[in-house]
């Protein structure tokens, strides 16, 4: 694993390396969003109309310039945050990651230029890829499982491997309340749905944990401790123990 990053600019250098061409990246509490351009380069894309964030964004200039990164200000939008409550903020900025992400991200291989959008996104297949040491926002290290899920391009099929978080992003909702082990799916239940479930008895309605219980699957993290509905796939997959 990595050595730990201590000061903030081996971090912001750490993680900007480690960010993909099209990543977003948001310092937490700063009100700023950035998105990675190419290596050595950011847009600054939003900034909130505040004294703080425009602080802030005067240290991340500096600090980047500090670790031979540039930073595009040209295009940065403020945002008024006077009028919004953060929770209307925080849908609108998650909008707006939504839209930078399916008009910016294109396949991996060079060349191809297939948007990601327009990936088969619903065959997204999640891997376990093990654990890693994390610094926690206290300073604490712990023990965090690394997912990825990987995604066909449909252009020139190469497989590309996307960050859970990037793929919430282009997949949006409600494929995420979907998931799918080798013999059965899993959809994701509102609060409602149970009730429903519950009142008509239905038998298929179960609450998950780390693994799937007809598979051993381990599930990721976004489908554990949830109330779903199980249904098996399609029945030409044998039901006999592995
Ligand atoms: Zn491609």
């Amino acid at each position: 694993m990595d050595s730990q990053s201590n000061t903030p600019e081996e971090q912001a250098k750490d993680l900007l390396s480690k960010m993909r061409t099209g990543g977003i990246w948001e310092p937490e509490g700063l009100g700023l969003t950035l998105m990675k351009t190419k290596e050595g380069s950011v847009d600054l894309i939003t900034q909130e109309n505040t004294p703080f964030s425009a602080q802030a964004r005067i240290r991340l200039r500096l600090l980047l310039g500090d670790i031979g990164w540039e930073m595009n200000e040209d295009e940065c939008q403020l945002i008024d945050v006077q009028s919004t409550d953060p929770f209307t903020r925080h849908m609108e900025n998650t909008v707006k990651r939504q839209e930078m992400a399916q008009n910016n991200w294109t396949c991996v291989k060079e060349g191809c230029g297939c948007m990601m959008s327009a990936f088969p996104l619903e065959e997204g297949r999640w891997e376990f890829l093990g654990q890693e040491e994390m610094e926690t926002p206290m300073g604490t290290i712990e023990e965090v499982e690394m997912w990825s899920v990987a995604v066909k391009c449909p252009v020139c099929d190469t497989e590309v491997m996307m960050e859970p978080y990037d793929y919430g992003l282009l997949a949006g909702d409600d494929l995420m309340l979907t998931y799918h082990t080798a013999k059965v799916t899993y959809t994701a239940l509102e609060r409602e749905e149970v009730i429903r479930c519950m009142d008509a008895n239905l038998d298929n309605v179960i609450v998950t944990g780390t693994f799937c219980p007809f598979t051993r699957e381990m599930l990721p993290p976004h489908v554990r401790g949830a109330v779903v509905m199980v249904k098996e796939r399609e029945k030409n997959e044998d039901i006999e123990e592995e």
